[in-house]
């Protein structure tokens, strides 16, 4: 294979192919549709506050992990990171609150206070955390090598049976009728994820692997584009592309909306699968499994809209991310729904002018819902004014005032991603597959197109897998595959 690279958009993915397909000495260019690098990892500005779409957990901030390297290597490591104390809090309607804490005695105590009557099943939480704390499990799944797999098995073996159980399982068993209700929400408010994924997120929390980079994700995104252009790559902004140009069974380069060509002898896809295979490939490398994820139908519910709050109050003492039970059930987005999912970020200072700040409450609809709305530009403009109204009247329960405080609010949904990231329904990418960890155990899985060679994609549709760290990886996957097709060593420095 020959030694220059075309990488369709600047996200993690193909961020990483870039930097890693530098470091191995090929010639690599990134055309991006938008002005900024990052894709979903994205945060802007609105009268000096900062609203960040992204992250809420950033893993790989511990030195001893291998995500950690990832990240070093990549030039987002060594920053300035803050630790908050709890994974997640959530407080009743009567105003009492479970901290989430990662520091395990004082969440021991702190959950026994809650629940005397529960220890059993607190001494069963820990444990389970615990359990996941022994070894880099995530880091040696995703970005190791077969031995290092092998080496992580004993702790797979360990934590089989918390994958078998969901949020909501595990929840049931509490008899404290708040735990009862707040345990199904604390990892994203999906009561369906299995116990597991929040465990082991706890147990990185807990070894301080998770943490928030001061300045929010754009700032994230740009000191690994810095690290690309210092390699000697170009980004190249405004720069959406049409077409993947092919010969002979073989990618041979894009075109571009300008109109204008540019080849390559490796062309590697970040943007959304579907839009790739239908549009820029014009549906002619589909097998039967390709066809059925590219027809699935829009209505997932999903996080559809986000409310941005910049408000006039210190929210520095406040916890960093909560969730608040309501008393009873109220529709919003044409969603019902009886809690309600926010970040809080006092613990950046960058976020907000100084004694005031950021809320984002993050709310479950559908793309359909919005979409039909959006045939007519006023509708759509009042369901997101009335979507405020009503979070920001729910958010007077816990934060008394708050209704006079707002000075800034914004309200992307789902239609804002698909406008500024180019995905199909929204987020960019996700490929209804199921989470699936052996794709990304092997090293080109998910990543090439039947019928298409020196063609690869990168990033969510590749790994199925909604994580900055994942999506990262599989662009330094491409690279070591292409280093090994041409017999060439692959290096990281
Ligand atoms: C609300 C939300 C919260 C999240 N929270 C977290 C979190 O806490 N922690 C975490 O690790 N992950 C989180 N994620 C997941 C993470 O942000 C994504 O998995 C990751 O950013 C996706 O990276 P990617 O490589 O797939 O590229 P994407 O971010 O999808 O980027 C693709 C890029 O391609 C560009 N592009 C698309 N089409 C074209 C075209 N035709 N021509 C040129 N350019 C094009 C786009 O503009 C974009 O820049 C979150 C995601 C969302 C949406």
């Amino acid at each position: 294979m020959g030694k220059s690279i075309i990488i369709i958009g600047a996200g993690m993915g193909g961020m990483a192919a870039g930097i890693y397909g530098q470091m191995n000495g090929f010639q690599t260019r990134i055309f991006e549709m938008h002005s900024l690098p990052g894709g979903q990892c994205a945060s802007w500005k609105r009268n000096g506050y900062t609203f960040d779409a992204c992250i809420h957990h950033l893993m790989g901030c511990a030195p001893t992990t291998k995500i950690h390297r990832l990240w070093k290597e990549m030039g987002a490591m060594p920053r300035e990171l803050a630790y908050t104390k709890e994974c997640v809090s959530v407080v009743s309607p009567e105003g009492k609150i479970f901290y989430d804490y990662y520091d395990l005695d004082l969440l021991a105590e702190h959950l026994r206070d809650l629940a005397p009557q529960d220890a059993k099943l607190i001494h069963q939480y820990l444990e389970g955390i615990k359990s996941f704390t022994k070894q880099d499990l995530l880091g040696e799944l995703t970005s190791g090598k077969a031995r290092d797999i092998l080496r992580v098995s004993p702790t797979l073996l360990k934590t089989f049976k918390w994958f078998r159980l969901t949020m909501a399982d595990f929840a049931k068993q509490f008899s404290d009728p708040f735990l009862q209700r707040a345990f199904p929400l604390l990892e994203y408010s999906m009561p369906s994820m299995p116990f597991a994924v929040h465990l082991s997120k706890h147990a990185y929390g807990y070894i301080k692997d998770i943490a928030w980079p001061i300045g929010a994700s754009s700032q994230f995104a740009r000191s690994i584009a810095k690290r690309y252009e210092d390699l000697g790559g170009k980004i190249h902004y405004r720069q959406k592309v049409t077409k993947v140009l092919t010969k002979n069974g073989k990618a041979v380069g894009v075109k571009l909306a300008g109109g204008g060509e540019e080849y390559g002898d490796t062309v590697i896809s970040n943007a959304d699968g579907r839009k790739t295979l239908l549009d820029l490939l014009e549906g002619q490398f589909l097998n039967a499994r390709l066809k059925e994820y590219c027809s699935a139908p829009p209505d997932e519910t999903n996080w559809a809209v986000h409310v941005f709050l910049g408000v006039a109050r210190d929210l520095s003492k406040e916890p960093s991310s909560l969730v608040m039970l309501l008393e009873k059930t109220v529709t919003i987005a044409g969603h019902e729904t009886r809690s309600l999912e926010m970040q809080l970020y006092g613990f950046d200072k960058t976020m907000a002018p100084q004694g005031k700040g950021v809320i984002k409450v993050e709310l479950v609809s559908r793309y359909s819902y919005w979409k039909e709305l959006a045939r007519d530009r006023a509708r759509y403009e009042a369901e997101k004014q009335k979507v405020a109204e009503q979070v920001i009247e729910l958010l007077e329960n816990y934060f008394h005032g708050i209704k006079n405080q707002v000075e800034v609010v914004d309200v992307p949904t789902l239609l804002t991603w698909e406008r500024f990231m180019g995905g199909t329904h929204g987020f960019a990418n996700f490929p209804n597959k199921k989470i699936n960890i052996i794709s990304s155990l092997s090293s080109t899985s998910g990543m090439t197109v039947p019928g298409l060679d020196n063609f690869y994609f990168v990033g969510a549709w590749a790994t199925s897998a909604g994580a900055l760290f994942a999506n990262a990886v599989s662009g330094k996957k491409v690279i070591q595959h292409i280093c090994k097709q041409n017999g060439q060593k692959f290096t990281t420095t």
